[in-house]
């Protein structure tokens, strides 16, 4: 496994989830283990987790690159590509910056599901675990969409449960992502995403839609193309 944001090949791992949120989302123990992958396993040089990794991959594929996200962002033919990066998106955030188009809005100033911006404006727009916190994913997914140009693509990572079907948690006990000590009502879960995540993608008016693998389950990352 090599590290698509920075080319690295070494990996630390640290537990993430903890006993109140796995009995929440109702994990199983193979569950736990490739969530806690998802988020806890991170290159040592660039710290990105399997997310990020993952989301990296998505971004280079979609534009043909073969090469790293670092690499990218210094590659001429992307120097003015319009990127809007809904809320920060992990170790990418400070790698995304260096693109001169580049974006970044932030919760509560601004919401997923009514942007203050015109249409056709993006070319790509970035999120990653933001989703399962916006209170109807569809509109979420819509937004972006309006925001991009024709053959724009939303690029996402939210945490796939691959084994069941997404639910809402309305009407459930909350349930907060983040970390333990410092649960915060932005990161409370509003939707447990499943197998079907590409039916939000399609309800949302994209006309297709990609999944990218890094160490299946542990990290998948959605490519929404407009
Ligand atoms: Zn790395």
């Amino acid at each position: 496994m090599i590290c698509h944001v920075c080319g690295g090949d070494e990996f630390d791992y640290s537990e993430v989830l903890w006993d109140e949120l796995i009995a929440q989302w109702q994990l199983a123990e193979y569950e736990v283990d490739y969530i806690n992958r998802q988020q806890g396993e991170k290159c040592i040089h660039c710290l990105s987790n399997l997310r990020s990794i993952a989301l990296a991959k998505a971004i280079l594929s979609a534009y043909g690159v073969d090469g790293t996200l670092y690499q990218f962002v210094t590659m001429p033919q992307f120097e003015s590509l319009r990127v809007l990066e809904v809320n920060h998106a992990g170790t990418l955030s400070p790698v995304l910056e260096k693109l001169r188009s580049h974006r970044l809005i932030t919760y509560p100033e601004h919401d997923m599901m009514n942007l203050d911006m015109d249409n056709d404006s993006y070319e790509l727009v970035i999120h990653s675990d933001t989703l399962e916190h916006v209170e109807n994913p569809v509109i979420g997914l819509s937004e972006c969409n309006r925001v991009l140009v024709s053959g724009g693509r939303c690029i996402f990572t939210v945490p796939i449960i691959v084994d069941r079907l997404s639910r809402s948690r309305a009407g459930l006990a909350d349930s907060y992502h983040g970390k333990e000590d410092m649960l915060n009502h932005d990161y409370k879960v509003n939707t447990e995403f499943g197998m079907d995540i590409w039916k939000y993608v399609l309800k949302a008016g994209f006309s297709e839609v990609n999944i990218h693998c890094i160490a299946y389950p542990a990290a998948l990352a959605i490519e929404a193309k407009k």
